[in-house]
């Protein structure tokens, strides 16, 4: 039988958390990838958690979905550029079940973490080293990239309870579902 859980989406303080979490991967992943600031505003993704998400965005089984969506809404304000728009859609509430499971996982640790994971997505989904569309073995394969390149850039990071979080979610298969649709 499936746990029920409930979609109760994240409060002030930690949509506050969130940001803080959302900065620090933005800044580890920038640097990794010597993307400038400038180049940086044309990948086009958005981080979103619950309240803000639609209902097919909505999972109970991973703490991120990834939706491609192949226009973006701020389309008109970036001048006709081209290309996949990607939303990140953070699950409040898986993140927050893995928290009160145990006391050793905190919520920044945890969203740096998943933030961290998502965007390294992005960033090959973008520069065509990952296909959106991937399956089986190549997914799994892509999977496990990510998560090395996820713990590479975290490992040396003075983020308090991010060892915990390290080790308890290395090898994660449940970090994100991937949804592609039409505008
Ligand atoms: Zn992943």
């Amino acid at each position: 039988m499936a746990t029920f859980i409930e979609r109760v989406p994240f409060q002030d303080a930690e949509i506050a958390v969130l940001r803080h979490s959302t900065e620090i991967a933005e800044d580890l992943i920038s640097n990794h990838y010597r993307i400038s600031t400038s180049e940086w505003k044309r990948y086009r993704y958005d981080i979103q958690s619950l309240k803000d998400l639609r209902e097919e965005e909505i999972t109970d089984e991973a703490f991120a979905q990834i939706h491609r969506y192949s226009t973006s809404p701020h389309q008109r304000l970036r001048g006709g550029e081209r290309g996949d728009y990607f939303k990140i859609c953070l699950q409040d509430h898986v993140i927050r079940r893995a928290i009160e499971r145990d006391a050793h996982i905190l919520l920044l640790p945890l969203t740096a973490y998943i933030i961290t994971h998502e965007l390294i997505h992005v960033v090959r989904f973008a520069r065509f080293l990952q296909r959106f569309d991937s399956t089986g073995v190549e997914q799994e394969n892509e999977e496990k990239r990510v998560h090395a390149i996820t713990f590479h850039l975290l490992h040396n990071c003075q983020i308090k309870g991010m060892p915990e979080v390290l080790h308890a979610f290395k090898d994660c298969r449940t970090m994100e579902t991937f949804l592609g649709s039409s505008p």
